[in-house]
């Protein structure tokens, strides 16, 4: 048949962009409950901001460094609860270890530790500490029943964390420490106190999981699950457009050209892409597009690859994660950072083969160096300013792990460029849209202006890592099924 007279080359229930950690679960999902699903993913491998690379026998994760909500009744352990596959990850725990000028402090998984360790270090600010822990719990508890907000939530709304943290504490060091978590990619002024409350719990006093064999094993294991429910997944795909059928998600055609009809579309990707390039501002409300282009971006990172042959224990390196902060006011380097300049708040030191030997060879090491990082450069281009960015954080290593640039086997660095290039997400945002207090509840809906084209990913609800985006992929199933 010529291309002409046929008007569409496949045909399924349902058509996923983008084979992201949402993508995927929400696809997985799908395919368990009988509907003929498939996944369009321009890059080669699964995973998005979930993959792993290999080099020279070093098997490096290239965004994702852990995951939280593993076990019990964690975000994650409840997508894989729905999806019936608890068994066929391996988890083991980690830690993350925090250093500070003259000060150590280790992350555990019990929720009262942290606090606990914190009374001892500052005794004079014992019920400081159990007070903020108190409000910390009880909003992460409040989380749950959003979209109703109760009255804690409406407290902090609009606040920082920066500001919950000064209604408790007065020591300067005390916040540093509270404060250590970069894990939203922003300074604590501009942290949400209800984001950052929340990633207290599911990550300081929760714990961090890896999977053995490599962050890989996430995506890898999504697929596995789609395809033995019949789902199917093409790679090096781009898709270029969501076709449209009197104003509704009617398939998706790819940059080759096929056309694929589906009942439903899921975009895993982007959100400025998904609406202005691939469904087209002249098909959607005015607000929405005037919002779109409002929200605000969270920032990426700079990573360095390395692969060592030598055992950092030796040197006393032993944590899987260990985060440096170098001084305890480090509001002069953020912003500077913020400002687009090569200004390092904290960098932490991710060893994974602490965790799980395998994944370099006998005796050696991987090692990834990271920091966040803006993606425009005041006044330079990141192609100039990556070797020398990567030298100086090598350096800041080094001082950790004394002869470190005389034992690197294997170098490679990312910049916030290389997140763009290989996930596509806008200016290589690590956790799609921003954790400030202005953006809370700001997120996109699954449900979208355009009927039967949800969302499902870090630029939609309920917000970015992991196991939030898997939960947003089942969210965004669940409501194509009607559950
Ligand atoms: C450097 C870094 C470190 C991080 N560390 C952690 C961590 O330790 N723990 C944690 O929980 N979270 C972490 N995060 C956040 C987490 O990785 C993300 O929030 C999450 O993985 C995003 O998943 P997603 O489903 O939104 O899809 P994404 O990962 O954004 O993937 C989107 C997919 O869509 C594909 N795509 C895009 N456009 C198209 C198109 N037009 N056609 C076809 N395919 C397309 C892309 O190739 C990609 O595969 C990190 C992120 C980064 C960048």
């Amino acid at each position: 048949m010529s291309k002409q007279t046929r008007q569409f080359d496949e045909e399924y229930d349902v058509a996923v962009i983008g084979a992201g950690i949402g993508g995927l679960t929400c696809a997985a999902y799908l395919a368990k409950k009988g509907k003929k699903v498939k996944v369009f993913e321009q890059h080669s491998v699964p995973g998005g901001c979930c993959t792993s690379f290999s080099r020279k026998g070093f098997k490096f994760d290239a965004g994702v460094l852990h995951l939280t909500g593993g076990k019990e009744s964690g975000a994650f352990q409840r997508v894989l609860s729905a999806l019936e596959i608890e068994d066929e990850f391996k988890f083991k725990e980690q830690f993350q270890r925090f250093i500070f000028p003259g000060l150590t402090l280790d992350s555990s998984r019990a929720v009262e530790d942290f606090p606990r360790k914190l009374k001892e270090l500052f005794p004079r600010e014992s019920e400081g500490i159990t007070n903020l822990f108190d409000i910390i719990k009880s909003i992460y508890e409040d989380i749950k029943k959003l979209p109703t907000l109760s009255p804690l939530l409406a407290k902090y709304r609009e606040r920082s964390f920066q500001e919950l943290v000064d209604e408790h504490i007065k020591d300067a060091k005390l916040k540093a420490l509270v404060n250590a978590n970069w894990h939203l990619w922003y300074p604590p002024w501009n942290n949400s106190a209800i984001d950052y409350a929340a990633l207290m719990v599911t990550e300081q006093l929760r714990g961090y999981f890896y999977p053995l064999g490599g962050i890989q094993a996430v995506p890898d294991t999504l697929v596995r699950v789609l395809k033995s429910y019949g789902g199917e997944i093409e790679y090096r795909t781009f898709v270029d457009r969501i076709i449209l059928e009197k104003g509704k998600a009617a398939g998706i055609e790819t940059r080759k050209g096929k056309q694929v009809r589906a009942a439903q579309v899921v975009s895993n990707i982007a959100a400025r892409a998904t609406f202005l390039n691939l469904v087209g501002e002249e098909n959607l409300p005015e607000d929405f597009v005037k919002t779109l282009n409002r929200l605000e971006i969270s920032l990426s990172s700079f990573y360095v690859y390395l692969g060592v042959d030598i055992d950092p224990r030796t040197t006393g390196v032993d944590a899987p994660e260990t985060i440096v902060y170098e001084t305890y006011d480090n509001t002069e380097e953020w912003n500077r950072l913020l400002e687009g300049e090569l200004a390092i708040p904290c960098f932490g030191i991710s060893i994974p083969t602490l965790v799980d030997p395998g994944l370099a060879p006998p005796g050696k090491h991987v090692m990834i160096i990271m920091t966040m990082a803006p993606y425009y450069l005041a006044g330079k281009s990141w192609r100039e300013e990556k070797g020398r960015f990567a030298r100086k954080l090598i350096a800041k290593a080094e001082k950790l792990i004394p002869g470190l640039s005389q034992h690197i086997v294997v170098q490679d660095a990312a910049t916030p460029l290389t997140y763009e290039r290989y996930t596509l997400n806008t200016m290589g945002a690590a956790m799609g849209w921003a954790f400030s207090p202005q953006m809370f509840m700001k997120r996109l809906e699954q449900k979208t202006p355009i009927p039967n084209l949800y969302l499902a990913g870090h630029w939609t609800m309920p917000g970015g890592g992991v196991p939030a985006v898997a939960l947003s992929g089942l969210r965004a199933a669940r409501m194509i099924l009607g559950e």
